[in-house]
């Protein structure tokens, strides 16, 4: 079992760009949702055929549930899991990081922090829309550090007018605080958000490619140079230091996903879909789809998600499941000769450049 993930639809603010499902109203309906997220991880308790190796808290904002809340929903995990979980996180924003909270995290088992920083330039958090400030981010990393939480913090490049200094300045605090793991993530224009209008307006400019491929490689060499491996192209970590809970995603373990919007997958061929929308997922009518995968979506999958990480995808992999054709492997042949792929110990991976445009590389093997 890949693992446990337990997806909190609320937020206290809307981020100019963001579109993961959340509501910023829920006060009326705050306690019902999360017993029913609850009961439904122990209404699927005939999917857990293997030890829980990992239980994480996405969002959403799950730093701003209390500690009651979080025992409540850790309850049962825990207790099935045993001491066979190795990895428990917990997202968290700036403002969550308070001593009464981290004491109880620490008491609930919660090992791991994943702290959405995203910027240390006030201008830029204020036009992310972010909740905290730049001083809030510095007093959560000291508390972080002194309570030894293993800590990765994430980082949005590629805004408009942000400089590579801002960049930088967040990456200079893997040397000021003990953080052995960064998440980088390109800003991008998703539809219905904030930023997509504001694009559409004109009030903000198109993102600016060039400036993002900059920012990329700068991140990408800075942390060469600290010693962190790229083991995704988000993802940066120290030796022993790699996310688990994420890494069994995408190299194809089974995981559940808990409550509004989060997804499942068997492990085999079947994905499992919960409504994108609180008040349905309450009323648990028409509230998750089934999809089983053809072997098209099986084979698609197996580059689009083997060839995000450092593992790539390999030839055993491809040969159970039928093999590459031979105009297959003339597509992978000029990926190679154009230095965005390269093989090794039988392995499909990317190189440093390929990095940058994983999902269009993985794309060019799809069948359909
Ligand atoms: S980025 Fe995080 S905190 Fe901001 S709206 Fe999205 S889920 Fe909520």
């Amino acid at each position: 079992m890949a693992g446990i993930y337990f997806h909190v639809p609320f937020c206290r603010k809307k981020c100019t760009y963001c579109d993961f499902h959340f509501s910023t109203t829920f006060s009326g309906y705050r306690t019902p949702l999360l017993e029913l997220m609850s009961s439904e991880f122990n209404q699927r308790l005939n999917e857990i055929n293997e030890p829980i190796e990992t239980i994480y808290f996405g969002g959403g904002s799950p730093g701003l549930l209390t500690p009651k809340e979080l025992e409540m929903l850790l309850k049962e995990p825990l207790r099935i899991a045993g001491n066979q979980l190795v990895e428990l996180t917990l997202e968290a924003n700036p403002e969550d990081v308070t001593q009464a909270n981290l004491s109880a995290w620490k008491t609930l088992g919660i090992n791991r922090i994943s702290l959405g920083i995203q910027s240390v330039n006030k201008d830029i958090l204020r036009w992310m829309n972010r909740n905290h400030t730049v001083e809030q981010s510095i007093s959560a990393l000291k508390l972080l550090e002194a309570y030894g939480f293993s800590l990765s913090i994430d980082l949005i490049y590629g805004v408009p007018n942000q400089e590579v200094s801002d960049v930088l300045k967040v990456i200079e605090l893997l040397d000021l605080f003990h953080i052995e793991h960064l998440s980088a993530y390109a800003l991008t224009k998703e539809p219905n958000t904030a930023l997509d209008r504001w694009i559409q307006q004109g009030k903000t400019a198109e993102i600016d490619d060039e400036m993002q491929i900059k920012h990329f490689y700068t991140i990408q060499h800075e942390l060469k140079v600290r010693n962190f491996t790229q083991y995704e192209v988000s993802n940066y970590a120290k030796i022993g230091q790699v996310a688990k809970h994420n890494t069994n995603y995408w190299e194809g373990k089974p995981y559940i996903g808990i409550g509004p919007g989060a997804h499942s997958f068997d492990g085999v061929n079947t994905r499992r879909w919960n409504v994108s929308n609180n008040q349905r997922y309450v009323k648990q009518q028409q509230w998750f789809e089934l999809e089983v995968l053809s072997e098209n979506n099986i084979w698609n999958e197996c580059w689009l998600t083997g060839l995000r990480t450092v593992n790539g995808v390999s030839l055993d992999k491809l040969q159970s499941l039928g093999g590459i054709s031979s105009k297959e492997a003339e597509e992978l042949k000029k990926l190679m000769v154009e230095g965005f792929l390269r093989l090794e110990n039988n392995q499909y991976k990317l190189t440093d450049s390929g990095f940058l445009s994983a999902d269009r590389l993985a794309s060019v093997m799809f069948r359909v």
